[in-house]
């Protein structure tokens, strides 16, 4: 039986910075991934890596990944681009929010502008003018591509920490003997290790599913889009409008976000979690979204597997609003799941050497980098 010094299982990003900060500290690492290749949350997302929008420790760990990203990117490709963040506010009570937040990051020594009107659309002239109230830009926020990333950094962990890596390996059974852990695959294969570390997603019913069922983790699935490469459109970084101001965490910090009330015209979209984002492509398509839709462990296959036009149709026309390009070239859609946790996070030892880290939610590519460093640093040093 091989042995290794930690077993992580799963291949998407949390698996992938878990297996990176172990390597670092010249842990010999095995990652067993149950697919041919990753394809859950990890590359099903918009890559945007927003600290911005996390708020407490999340907001730390975002800004340590931050760090983490680019100095990896220094060194090897991995995709990461910085062309910064903007939130789009589009009325009062979004301003509001917007400039309450300039303050608290401002506190924080987070670097942060306040763009006027003008400003936002001599930034991005492809916004409507209609739409546009100020907006707040995060000018060191970066983005990743989704259909990339993971396999560069699985590519880099391989080369250059000599991390082993095994695709189409589902591991079916994990334990605990006498200080020395193992776990099964689906073919019956066993490797052993100091430490097991569990990232599996939503994956609920390979392992521990007794402990899921009763874990209050649950999955969100969303609807989103991609367009056509459009070769004469510029939309740099990530674009945030006004619905992700009432949405994400780090608004609920400012002092009006209690007192905040939804405008009619919002109460659909709201319906159906739909706030409205932008991220552009490599190849200059543009990927929008997102809606949400949830369902707890156990019960998470009612979600389906389609898309709904319904859905589709209505994060368009509120995109048809924001901005100018055609944003009805539609190249492709797919459903994205993740899990959630109320605590933010789902940490749980089945043992003292086998540890489960899942349910980041909608912030596993902003925060996994630097969430996994201090996970590794516990449990090691
Ligand atoms: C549509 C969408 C948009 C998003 N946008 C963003 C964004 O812009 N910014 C952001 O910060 N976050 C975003 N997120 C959230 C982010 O993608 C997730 O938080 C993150 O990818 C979760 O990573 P993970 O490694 O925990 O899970 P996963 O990516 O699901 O990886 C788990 C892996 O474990 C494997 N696995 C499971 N069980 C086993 C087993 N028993 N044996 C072997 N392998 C196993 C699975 O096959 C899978 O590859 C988005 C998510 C979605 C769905």
């Amino acid at each position: 039986m091989k042995n290794f010094d930690v077993i992580i299982v799963g291949g998407g990003i949390m698996g992938a910075f878990h297996a990176y900060h172990a390597a670092k500290l010249g842990k010999s690492v095995l990652i067993l991934e149950k697919d041919n290749f990753p394809v859950s949350s990890t590359v099903r997302n918009f890559g945007q890596a927003v600290p911005s929008g996390s708020s407490g420790k999340w907001f730390d760990y975002g800004r340590r990944s931050l760090e983490i990203y680019q100095d990896i990117q220094s060194k090897f490709d991995i995709s990461v681009r910085r062309n910064g963040t903007v939130y789009i506010a589009s009325d009062e009570t979004e301003w509001m929010l917007a400039n309450e937040l300039f303050g608290i990051h401002q506190n924080k020594n987070y670097n942060c502008v306040l763009l006027s009107k003008r400003q936002c659309l001599e930034q991005y002239p492809e916004l409507k003018a209609e739409y546009v109230k100020g907006g707040i830009y995060y000018p060191n926020e970066v983005s990743v591509e989704p259909n990339l990333l993971i396999y560069k950094i699985l590519d880099y962990l391989q080369e250059q920490f000599k991390v082993a890596y095994r695709a189409n390996t589902s591991v079916i059974d994990c334990q605990e003997i006498g200080g020395k852990t193992e776990v099964i695959t689906a073919s019956k294969e066993k490797f052993s290790a100091e430490k097991i570390i569990i990232c599996s997603g939503y994956v609920f019913n390979l392992l521990f599913p007794e402990i899921y069922a009763k874990s209050g983790l649950i999955v969100s699935k969303l609807q989103m889009m991609q367009t056509v490469p459009m070769k004469n459109v510029t939309l740099k970084g990530n674009i945030l409008t006004g619905l992700s101001i009432r949405r994400y965490e780090s608004f609920e910090e400012c002092p009006s976000y209690k007192n905040s009330t939804t405008p009619e015209h919002y109460s659909e979209l709201k319906k159906w979690g739909i706030h409205i984002l932008f991220k552009q492509a490599i190849d200059g398509s543009i990927i929008i979204g997102d809606s949400h839709e949830y369902a707890p462990v156990g019960k998470t296959d009612e979600l389906g597997f389609d898309t709904k036009d319904y859905v589709n149709k209505l994060m368009l026309k509120e995109a048809e609003r924001i901005v100018h390009f055609p944003v009805n070239q539609i190249a492709r859609t797919w459903a994205g799941f993740y899990a959630q946790h109320p605590d933010e996070i789902f940490e749980y030892n089945i043992s003292p050497n086998i540890h489960i880290f899942t349910g980041i939610g909608g912030k596993g590519m902003t925060t996994s980098a630097g969430y996994a460093e201090a996970n590794i640093q516990r449990l090691f040093l």
